[in-house]
Parts: C-alpha cells; structure tokens; sequence
C-alpha cells in the first residue's frame, strides 16, 4: 500500500517567527497521524531554522526549487547540495509558478530532477495543465509530455525516491479544487504513463499527491481516490490547524 504523503509549499510567505512557530506546530501535531509523511517547504532563508524547529520530528523539510549546478556564477540560485547541507530531504521541481511564470522548460527541469537526485535529495515534481489546455482537451497530452521530458533518462531505481504532484494551474490558489472524477481520471493517466515509460512495479509504487486549492472540507474525498496519495498544499499550509485537518484527513 502507497503512504499518504502531504507537503505544504510555503512558497514566499511567512517571516522568520511565523515560519520557526508553525514548524514547530506542525511537528507537535503530526503524531495524531500515524502512516501519514509529512513535509514543510519554507523559502530558502528560513530552512536552516526551520530545520532546527522540526529537529526530533518526523517531518521532513524541503527547498522550493534549485538550479541544475552544484556551484558557479549563478547570482540568486541555490544548488542542490546546498539544499542537502542545510537540511534538506527533498525539493519541489517544476512547480507552476516557476514553469508559467519564471519560464522553466521541461528540458531545463529534467537537468534539476538529475542534480537533485544526485546531490541526495528526493524530488516533488510538479505537472498540470492550464484552463485553455484543459478546456481544449489537452490535459493528457500536456502531462504525458511533462513526463516523458521532465524525468527522460532516469532509471527505474532513481524513480524511487521521485514523487509526482499532478497541479492542474488552474485550481491553484484560485479556489476552484479538481472534481473528484477530474483528480482520479488524470492520477490514474500519469500512472498508466510512468508504467509505459518506466514500468508496472515503479508505476504501483510512485506516490502521486494531488495540488490545488487543497483544504481541510475537501480533502478527505481527494485523498482516498484509487490514485490519489497525498497532497501539495499551498494556502492551506500556511496555519498549523488547517494544514493538520488536511494531514489528518490522510490516515486511514
Ligand atoms: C501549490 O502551491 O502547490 C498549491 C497547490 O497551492 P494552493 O493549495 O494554494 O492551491
């Protein structure tokens, strides 16, 4: 049976007391949820307190993005290995607001999916369709690009410490959460295609989480679909009781 995994993307909100006490509160809480794995993505200023505030827990911390190069002249990057030394277990790869709004390619990600893998981390790699996309019926033309590109070249074992967050663009931040029906048909895609690309076992075992307006009064449904096995939560993980609703909803 796939864990339940649910990770909140802080993305650039928090400041550093706001960000140490809800990481605190987060750790205090996720005992209430036993089988569930749990992950907190603050931005990269706060990951070395952070990591001090979640130390003796279970929860796992995470960078929002990184580069594809371990050092160099790269003015505003953070590489992989620098993630891993403060403390790091794992990065969001390829998240919406990094592919649709600082231009990332699907080539671009897949060079950081390796370094990432490389350096030791595991990988959140996020794929989605716009609205125009969708209302196009592109959805599952979009996605199986985003996979065939984004992790080309890994082998089976490396898909082992990669996880798959299907975040159509559209339900992010807007409210408007992916019907049920939506969720399970385009987790239920994206598993059929890592076991064409990779194979059955790799396919029964990668975690898929669902992202987009995830919140404690939907959760529950979105995380007990057949291939729904957690959950990246953006606004909702900024409050340690919503956040923990939505972590709690994961156990079985
Ligand atoms: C996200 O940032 O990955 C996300 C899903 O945001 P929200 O939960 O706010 O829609």
């Amino acid at each position: 049976m796939r864990p339940k995994f649910i990770a909140g993307n802080w993305k650039m909100y928090t400041s550093l007391g706001s960000a140490k006490d809800l990481a605190a509160a987060v750790a205090a809480g996720v005992a209430a949820a036993p089988g569930v794995t749990v992950a907190v993505c603050p931005p990269f200023p706060w990951l070395n307190p952070v990591h001090g505030a979640l130390a003796g827990s279970p929860v796992l911390l995470g960078g929002q993005n990184c580069h594809y190069e371990n050092e160099g002249a790269f003015t505003g990057e953070v590489a992989p290995v620098m993630l891993k030394e403060a403390g790091c277990d794992l990065v969001i790869l390829g998240h919406s607001e990094r592919r649709h709004g600082m231009g990332e390619t699907n080539d671009v990600l897949n060079k950081k999916v390796k370094a990432a893998l490389v350096a030791g981390l595991k990988v959140i790699f996020c794929i989605g369709e716009l609205l125009a996309e969708r209302e196009g019926n592109a959805t599952e033309a979009i996605l199986d690009k985003q996979l065939t590109a984004g992790l080309a070249g890994l082998t089976a074992a490396q898909m082992a410490n990669v996880v798959l967050a299907y975040e159509p663009v559209w339900a992010i931040g807007t409210g408007k959460v992916a019907t049920p029906d939506q969720a399970q048909a385009a987790h239920a895609f994206i598993r059929g295609k890592i076991k064409s690309q990779f194979d059955a076992a790799t396919a029964d075992a990668i975690v898929i989480q669902y992202g987009g307006s995830v919140k404690a009064d939907n959760a529950a449904t979105l995380l007990h679909l057949p291939d729904v096995d957690g959950a990246l939560v953006g606004g909702a993980s900024l409050k340690a009781d919503s956040f923990l609703a939505i972590v709690k909803a994961g156990v079985r």
